[in-house]
């Protein structure tokens, strides 16, 4: 049984981002790039599954300026067995992903792809949704429990009022939540194992999809600045000035 797990190259989760001085949208040049981390989260879940012996091969794949092989020896490193590249410069909206996803999908045919539930660069939380409606594939999202069994992969979702799991019948389509698991750190025998592993680059025109963006950003602004905090001598005041002042209570 062979997994495809979907990869992004982003900015680093503890850098801060600064908006662009034209607010054409935010700066990274010269920033530090990695593994999106709900997509650590998915290959380390498609790694576990391959420990157990459920899954035979893990194929990594990353959408993307050439940079992206780095993201991909990452995931080579947690375990991913090969890992393909879909290169291109051009900026990529989910819709281009989950198109270039599917295109993926139908050659390799995998029985499970397991996507991060979103990227923390654009937050969009689309791209697993959309490759499940292209591919026609019952989808799992948000998953913090996963289990494959006689066909059919059982996904435990983070809901509002708690958990849900639903029961899908392979081939599938899983995003992955947080609580999932914790992804093992990368040792440097690993890293080194993963220079030696198969990278398989394509363009977009071989996979026949169009990238071509749909949305178009109008302009990115820094959240307003918080004003300072005052300190408050008693509960009282603060009771007061909630009254008053903030007119919340
Ligand atoms: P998004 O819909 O942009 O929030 O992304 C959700 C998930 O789709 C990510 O966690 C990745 O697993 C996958 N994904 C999005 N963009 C890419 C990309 N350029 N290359 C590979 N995977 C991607």
């Amino acid at each position: 049984m062979k997994v495809l797990v979907p990869v992004k190259r982003v900015v680093d989760y503890n850098v801060k981002v600064r908006v662009k001085s034209d607010g054409t949208g935010v700066d990274i040049a010269n920033v530090k790039m990695s593994m999106n981390p709900f997509d650590e989260i998915a290959v380390e879940e498609a790694v576990r599954l391959k420990e157990k012996g459920v899954v035979t091969e893990v194929i990594a794949v990353s959408c993307g300026v050439t940079q992206c092989q780095e993201t991909l020896r990452t995931a080579m490193a947690i375990g991913a067995d090969r890992a393909i590249l879909v290169e291109t410069d051009a900026e990529l909206q989910p819709l281009a992903v989950a198109k270039l996803l599917k295109a993926l999908v139908d050659k390799e045919q995998p029985q499970l792809v397991i996507l991060g539930k979103q990227a923390i660069d654009d937050d969009c939380n689309q791209t697993g949704q959309m490759l499940a409606a292209l591919t026609g594939l019952p989808q799992g999202t948000f998953a913090s429990k996963v289990e494959v069994a006689d066909g059919k992969v059982a996904v435990t979702r983070e809901v509002d009022g708690g958990l849900e799991t639903v029961s899908l019948t392979l081939p599938a389509v899983v995003t992955t939540d947080l609580r999932l698991n914790e992804p093992r750190y990368v040792t440097l025998p690993n890293i080194m194992k993963a220079k030696k592993k198969p990278l398989e680059t394509v363009k977009p025109a071989d996979l026949g999809v169009d990238v071509t963006p749909r949305i178009k950003t109008l302009s990115v602004a820094e959240p307003a600045k918080r004003g300072a905090g005052v300190k408050v001598p008693d509960v009282a005041t603060l009771v007061t000035k909630l009254k008053t002042e903030a007119k919340v209570i």
